[in-house]
Order: structure tokens, then sequence, then C-alpha cells
């Protein structure tokens, strides 16, 4: 499967029916999604691997981790209805039996991980939202790839959490990341986003 093929089957994918504004329920584009699912291939942390996807929403990460041949996937999400969606688009794909739809808090999770993908909650409605996230990933696995804001203020965050908790900042990608406008609070149709998409690596 190449990148671009990733990209367009991830953003067929089924998204938030009723997405929660204090979950921060956005999905991953399917073209940010395939980007850091290509890193982490690339650098051979997906295929035969233990993956855990931390607030795994609607599955768009842990679908494409299956689908790039991933051992077993985590999918650890507390909010059951979009783990319902993400078993739903799964089984759409044919990669149920590769997922494990764990509907736990992150901070309860706390199977060992080869490597971690997630997208947290950037933190725009209840600041540092992606804290135990960060947490969670550097205590189970060794390599952990997220997204978060490409503002100032965050990099310095993530930059000085990561060092402060033994992990440091191997790749940065720089991207557009659409939102739909599906809040009452969003007043265009779609806002475009930059993020960063990170790899980190135990010192
Ligand atoms: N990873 C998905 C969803 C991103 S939105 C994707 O890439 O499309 C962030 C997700 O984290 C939401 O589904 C939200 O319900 C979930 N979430 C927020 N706080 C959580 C927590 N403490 N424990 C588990 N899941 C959480």
């Amino acid at each position: 499967m190449k990148k671009k093929h990733l990209a367009m089957t991830l953003s067929r994918l089924r998204g938030f029916s009723n997405p929660r504004p204090e979950l921060e329920q956005y999905r991953t584009p399917g073209d940010v999604a395939a980007e850091l699912l290509w890193l982490a291939y690339s650098l051979d942390e997906v295929e035969g691997k233990v993956i855990a996807d931390l607030g795994a929403g609607t599955g768009v990460l842990s679908v494409g981790a299956a689908l790039l041949g991933a051992e077993v996937v985590y999918a650890v999400e507390k909010d059951k209805k979009a783990l319902e969606i993400a078993r739903e688009n799964a089984r759409s794909l044919g990669v149920e039996d590769g997922i494990e739809f764990i509907n736990a808090d992150v901070s309860e999770f706390s199977k060992r991980a080869d490597t971690v993908i997630m997208n947290p909650p950037f933190g725009s409605q209840n600041p540092h939202a992606d804290r135990p996230f960060l947490l969670k990933a550097f205590e189970v696995s060794d390599v952990a790839y997220s997204i978060h804001l490409a503002k100032p203020e965050v990099r310095g965050f993530i930059e000085a959490f990561t060092r402060d908790n033994g992990f440091k900042i191997t790749h940065r990608l720089t991207l557009p990341f659409e939102i739909p406008a599906q809040f009452r609070f969003h007043r265009k149709r779609l806002e475009r986003i930059m993020v960063d998409v990170y790899r980190f690596e135990r010192v």
C-alpha cells in the first residue's frame, strides 16, 4: 500500500457522529494520519509491532496501523460511542481482528507497546489536556508519535516536557490540518490549522 492510497482509505472512514467539545473530538484527516503512520512505518516501527493508540476516537490511526501490518493495536478510548465507530471502521476494512478495543481512560491503560501513536486533545478547551497522554506514552513505550498544535508556546511546552521525562524529539513535521466546523463556536465551514507531528524516543 502506498502513502497516497492509505491517506485516501483513511479519509473515507466514518468520523464522530456527535463530537463532544469537552473531549476535543477532532478526527485526524486521512492525509495527516498517513504522514504520521508512514513515518513510523518507514522507520520499521509499525509492521509486526505492538502498537498503542491513545485516545483512539473513531480509529483512524488504529485502522491505519493495522493496515500497515501491526501485530496488534490497542485502541484506548474513553468514549464508548466513538469506540463503536472505530470498530465499524475496522470491520469495513477487514482489520477488526488485529485491533483490541479498550474502553478506558488513558491513565488506566498499562500494557507495554513497541510504539505509541496518538492524536491527543490539543488543549484548546482544557490547557495541557495532552499531558496525561504524553505521560502515558512515555510510561508504556520507548517510542511515541503524536500530534500537537504548531504554536511557539506549545512547542516550548513539548520540548521541556519531553526533556523532563527522559525523552527526546527526533522528528517534527509541520502540516496543515483541516477541522470541519462541527462545533457552534466554529464560525468558518472548515478551519485550517497547522500542526506538528512528532516522533519521541527515550534517551
Ligand atoms: N485519535 C483520534 C481521535 C482524536 S480526538 C483520531 O486521530 O482521529 C481525541 C480523542 O481522545 C477523543 O476521541 C476523545 O474522546 C479522547 N479522549 C480525551 N480524553 C481522554 C482520556 N482521558 N482517556 C481516553 N480518551 C480520551
